[in-house]
C-alpha cells in the first residue's frame, strides 16, 4: 500500500471540500487516514488460501454453520462503510477447516472496497474452491451508510444477499435447513 499517495490524496480531498488541511485539528488527519487504510483495506494484500489451506479430515459430513460473523466493509461506490453479519454453512466432503478460518475468510474479502453482492459470492467461491465441500451457503445481512446518512436515508434498512453452491444450490430442503438453523 502506498501510504504517501493516501496522505497526499487526503490533503487534496480536504482542500477540495473547502477545508484547510493546515488547521490544527486536521494536521495529522492524512497520517491517521493512511494508517487506518492499512487496516480497513488490508484484505487487498491477502488471499483466502492462507486461511483455508490447513484442513482436517472428518468421518461425518454433517452441516457446519458459523453464524453472526460481524464484519465491516467499505462500499466501493461511495467509500462509506457497510457492516453487518455473515452466516456461513457448508457440508463437508471429508475435510473441514478451523471455525475461526471462516471469519478470517470474511475479513479477507470485507477489508477492501467492495459491494455486498460480490462479497457474498467471493466468500462462497473461496470455500467451494479450497475445501471442495458438498455444498456451501453464505448469507449476509448489512446496513449501508450510503443508504442511511445520504441518498434515500433509510436508517435500519438491511440488505440481504445469498450465495449457494453445490448441494445448497440444487436442494431447496438444504436451504430451508440453513434458514431454520439461523433462527435457532
Ligand atoms: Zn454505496
Amino acid at each position: 500500500m502506498d501510504t504517501n499517495k493516501i496522505r497526499e490524496a487526503v490533503r487534496l480531498f480536504l482542500e477540495g471540500i473547502g477545508e484547510d488541511p493546515q488547521r490544527e485539528g486536521l494536521l495529522e488527519t492524512p497520517d491517521r487516514v493512511a494508517r487506518m487504510c492499512e487496516e480497513i483495506y488490508g484484505g487487498l494484500g491477502n488471499d483466502a488460501a492462507e486461511h483455508l489451506s490447513k484442513q482436517f479430515t472428518v468421518g461425518n459430513n454433517e452441516m457446519v454453520l458459523e453464524k453472526d460473523i460481524t464484519f465491516y466493509s467499505t462500499c466501493e461506490h461511495h467509500l462509506l462503510p457497510f457492516y453487518g453479519k455473515a452466516h456461513i454453512a457448508y457440508i463437508p466432503d471429508g475435510r473441514v477447516v478451523g471455525l475461526s478460518k471462516l471469519a478470517r475468510t470474511v475479513e479477507v474479502y470485507a477489508r477492501r472496497p467492495q459491494i455486498q453482492e460480490q462479497l457474498t459470492v467471493q466468500i462462497a467461491d473461496a470455500l467451494d474452491k479450497f475445501i471442495s465441500p458438498r455444498g456451501v451457503m453464505v448469507m449476509i445481512e448489512a446496513e449501508h451508510m450510503c443508504m442511511t446518512m445520504r441518498g434515500v436515508k433509510k436508517p435500519g434498512s438491511k440488505t440481504v444477499t445469498f450465495a449457494a453452491r453445490g448441494c445448497f444450490a440444487e436442494d431447496h430442503e438444504k436451504q430451508k435447513m440453513f434458514m431454520e438453523m439461523l433462527k435457532a
